[in-house]
């Protein structure tokens, strides 16, 4: 076994996305464009509603995959083939957008706290045209693993403690897990050789591939087959994904995520042209 070893810290700059949402962005930044496959990461989280009432107004996506992790609050989905879901604390929603689809994210609330993250995940290019799909799971269909000396992991995708979470079909074999890990205490997670492996620390803080991580901190690990994660002091909760990467160019621009500048144009041409409604 090899320890996967942080090669680099990211903490979470402020952003702002959709209509006036509020969140902590880790990547894409100014130098991280994507740390393949995964194209974003952010991290919302208020109590307070001017910083997520506007919500996720209609909007395309093509090309990619959306993941939403819900902490806390309630979040609807609508889009413009007439298919709707409800986001629940603890729940899931992983979006396979493939060839196209325009939808939106709205808070189901109108005061008290909304918390979670948004994760893009990109497809390879043979998959960037496929019909798109949802895979939306309430909280009862996450597993919930209670291990030795407290640590507790929800497992939304991939295998841990042999436990396989419900995510299913998916392009980049993912593993995403939510761990809670009291004071002191190490968690130890396999990880497939070849994926791409972060390890982002929500609550408390810990020490992750022999780096020290504080509170809305990400650790993007270097090569090994396992990960090590001890919590410190006040405990730490940490969501740790693992994906394969895909090695091709990448074009983005905004919603779209293609391989070519031509593909980005086609994108912009089927949205103008009502073509992904
Ligand atoms: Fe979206």
């Amino acid at each position: 076994m090899t320890l996967r070893q942080t090669q680099r810290v990211i903490a979470g700059t402020d952003a702002s996305d959709g209509d006036g949402v509020k969140m902590k962005r880790l990547f894409p930044v100014q130098d991280i464009v994507q740390v393949d496959p995964f194209l974003l990461f952010d991290e919302f989280g208020s109590d307070d509603p001017g910083a997520y009432i506007g919500g996720f107004p209609d909007h395309p996506h093509r090309g990619f995959e959306t993941v939403t992790y819900m902490l806390a609050g309630r979040m609807r989905h609508f889009d413009s083939r007439g298919n709707s879901g409800l986001l629940t604390a603890g729940g899931a929603q992983w979006m396979t957008a493939g060839r196209g689809l325009i939808h939106s994210e709205m808070p189901e609330q109108s005061d008290g706290l909304m918390r979670g993250f948004q994760i893009w995940i990109n497809l390879p290019a043979a998959e960037k045209m496929t019909p798109p799909r949802y895979q939306d799971y309430d909280p009862a269909e996450i597993p919930m693993v209670s291990l030795r000396d407290g640590i507790t992991l929800k497992i939304v995708a991939g295998v841990a403690a042999d436990t396989t979470g419900p995510v299913n079909g998916v392009s980049r074999q993912p593993l995403l897990v939510d761990a809670s890990i009291p004071a002191g205490i190490t968690w130890r997670q396999p990880v497939d050789q070849s994926a791409t492996v972060l390890a982002h620390v929500f609550e408390g803080s810990a020490e992750i591939g022999g780096k020290a991580l504080g509170t809305t901190q990400m650790a993007v690990m270097g090569p090994g087959d396992a990960v090590e994660v001890k919590a410190g002091g006040d405990g730490a909760r940490v969501l740790l994904l693992a994906a394969q990467p895909i090695g091709e160019p990448v074009v983005r621009y905004g919603p779209f995520v293609m391989n070519t500048r031509a593909e980005i144009e086609q994108a912009f041409a089927d949205y103008q042209a009502g073509r992904l409604a």
